[in-house]
């Protein structure tokens, strides 16, 4: 076991803190059933020995039958209890790593979650973790019994007769060669097995998401191949770590196994010079073939060390994000006008934010503009605390956001983007998850104003429609104006609007921005717009390009002093609202 997994090993026991008591008494069953395990081989010595010494008895051999089968049975019962404790302690563990990895996903930065596809935490969560069950149900028992019983069967053989005892070990050294010759890049190679399985899980993942697109844009060949290199190579790497793996494991074994060759020669010897009586060398030779199995059973463990091994340090790349450090006690703001002073971000390595400075008051519209990427939605996600700027100060009533609770944050601000998440519950639900003690009267208010109170109440269970019920049936937009009227319910004081009404039919948005821009009279409300008309009357709008503040001002001063904002306003009064490549 190499430092990493004993460390893996270490801090996957953090995890079974409640449950070591039931572990610790499953070894101890699987000790006990290791234990009666070797009875038969003692019963059957005894019966051979007899035979040899001419004085079988019927009554003896009944009775050493009954006491191999008795030694037998209590085996396999005492095996079969340690596995139901060690399956139960495995499922506690099972769970208090999925609990830790839900409660850390809560408390990271958003922006963590959402930047990455939510299959991603799924398959972390349900598949990676699931595959420690095998190697904590069964491995700790087992490989504690199998490591126990040869050094009991050890201990007797030297009581019998120590030469013997020593010499049954004679081949040991040579299996830990071939073991070390096993162990070699192992790591390396079992990792290429792991990821390969990986890649195929991602790429049946997408083959099967994707099967709309692929049929429809006549993919299928090419995403097939994909899909089929990704079988092909977890095939490759298996055939190939077994090939490698048995190369060793095969001599390992069965010069191990052959400990008869050094304790048949040396027994038969001391018989025959009168330094050992029958009966000892008899017993000891059906001992040693019960000295070496129970080894060559624990090399079987290996690959099991090198998985807890690779997944312990999946989850531990969750559970080690950094969190957030926030206050925990809400701050006084007079007000909730944001400022953006000298702001720079990047995620990762790579800034895209530069420089930012601007600030939007309350009462009125700001909104960002700009080309697909120049990073307005960052801007929002900064606000939101999703992430954190990295140079530069985010202020909300002129607090540093970093200086605010979470909780108060996610209070203070309402952030509506385009993917809106609708849970399988009623509609009314859903809404009511803006503030969970407003009444029906105040949902049905909040639906009217985002314009979804007409489509609702057409469904023929109205408000009461399980969201994943009506999902075929609402389009992109109503999912849409169902989030809005959540936030507007919610009532917070800053409203971020990220391309909320982007699915919207142009006669809605107008609607919608019309009861938004009444709801929001003394509020922030920043708007990232699909369609450059609707934001025209804001108050301030700010131009993004390439991550920088290229220009700011009103709809008429912008079209005087910024290209770049004459140009995405001619580029959509030309196309009528289409889309031409440009996010705006
Ligand atoms: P916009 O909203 O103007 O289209 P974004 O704020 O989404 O722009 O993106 C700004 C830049 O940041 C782009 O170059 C984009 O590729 C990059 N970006 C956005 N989100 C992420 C993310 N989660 N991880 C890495 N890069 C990102």
């Amino acid at each position: 076991m190499s430092q990493n997994e004993r460390s893996s090993f270490a801090r996957l026991m953090e995890f079974a803190a409640q449950c070591r008591g039931k572990m610790a008494v499953s070894v101890l069953f699987a000790i006990l059933g290791a234990v009666c395990g070797m009875v038969p081989y003692f019963a059957a010595s005894d019966v051979i020995v007899r035979i040899c010494t001419g004085e079988p008895e019927l009554g003896t051999v009944a009775a050493d039958t009954a006491i191999a089968l008795a030694g037998y049975l209590g085996s396999v019962w005492l095996g079969t209890l340690s596995t139901v404790v060690s399956h139960r302690s495995a499922y506690t563990v099972l769970r208090n790593v999925r609990m830790a990895l839900a409660d850390k996903l809560s408390r990271v930065p958003l922006g963590v979650v959402t930047g990455r596809p939510s299959g991603s935490f799924k398959t972390l969560i349900m598949d990676t973790v699931e595959k420690l069950e095998l190697p904590l149900a069964h491995m700790i028992p087992e490989l504690t019994a199998n490591l126990l019983v040869p050094i009991l069967i050890f201990a007797y053989m030297f009581y019998l007769d120590w030469r013997i005892a020593l010499v049954s070990l004679a081949t040991i050294p040579l299996g830990i060669v071939c073991y070390m010759g096993m162990l070699k890049d192992y790591e390396a190679r079992y990792a290429r097995v792991l990821a390969a399985n990986k890649n195929m899980d991602a790429a049946v993942v997408e083959y099967v998401g994707g099967i709309q697109v692929i049929k429809t844009f006549n993919q299928n060949t090419r995403s097939y191949e994909k899909y089929m290199d990704a079988v092909t190579e977890s095939r490759d790497a298996k055939a190939t770590w077994f090939a490698q793996t048995n190369k060793y494991y095969v001599p390992g074994v069965v010069v191990t196994s052959a400990s008869l060759l050094s304790v048949l020669p040396l027994g038969a010897y001391l018989y025959m010079t009168g330094g050992m009586a029958a009966s000892t060398l008899i017993t000891c030779i059906i001992l040693s073939l019960g000295l070496v199995k129970p080894l060559i059973q624990a090399l079987r463990y290996t690959d099991s060390l090198a998985m807890v091994d690779s997944t312990v340090k999946e989850v531990s790349s969750l559970l080690e994000i950094e969190e957030m450090d926030r206050p925990s006690t809400p701050v006084e703001i007079p007000d909730c006008r944001i400022v953006f002073d000298h702001v720079s971000f990047g995620y990762g390595s790579v800034e895209v934010l530069h420089d930012v400075t601007f600030a939007a008051a309350p009462r009125g519209i700001t909104a960002l503009v700009g080309p697909s990427g120049s990073g307005k939605s960052t801007v929002a996600r900064l606000i939101a605390s999703f992430w954190e700027a990295s140079g530069g100060t985010v202020s909300i009533g002129g607090v540093d956001v970093r200086k605010m609770p979470l909780d108060q944050v996610m209070d203070t601000v309402s952030y509506v983007t385009q993917d809106n998440y609708l849970f399988n519950v009623s509609l009314a639900g859903n809404i009511r998850m803006g503030r969970p003690d407003a009444t029906d009267e105040e949902v049905r208010e909040a639906a009217r104003k985002a314009r979804c109170h007409d489509f609702i109440s057409e469904l023929p269970d109205g408000y009461t429609t399980l969201a994943g019920d009506a999902g075929g049936r609402l389009s992109g937009g109503e999912r849409q104006r169902v989030a809005i009227a959540r936030a507007i319910l919610k009532d917070s004081p800053i409203v971020l609007l990220d391309e909320a009404t982007a699915f919207t039919d142009p006669e809605n948005e107008v609607a919608i921005q019309q009861s938004i821009s009444e709801f929001v009279e003394d509020k922030v409300l920043i708007v990232i717009a699909h369609h450059l008309s609707t934001i025209v009357n804001a108050s301030t709008i700010v131009v993004l390009d390439d991550g920088r503040v290229s220009a700011q001002g009103t709809h008429t001063e912008l079209l005087e002093n910024s290209p770049l904002y004459r140009g995405l306003w001619a580029a959509q009064s030309d196309s009528r609202d289409e889309e031409c490549g440009v996010r705006a």
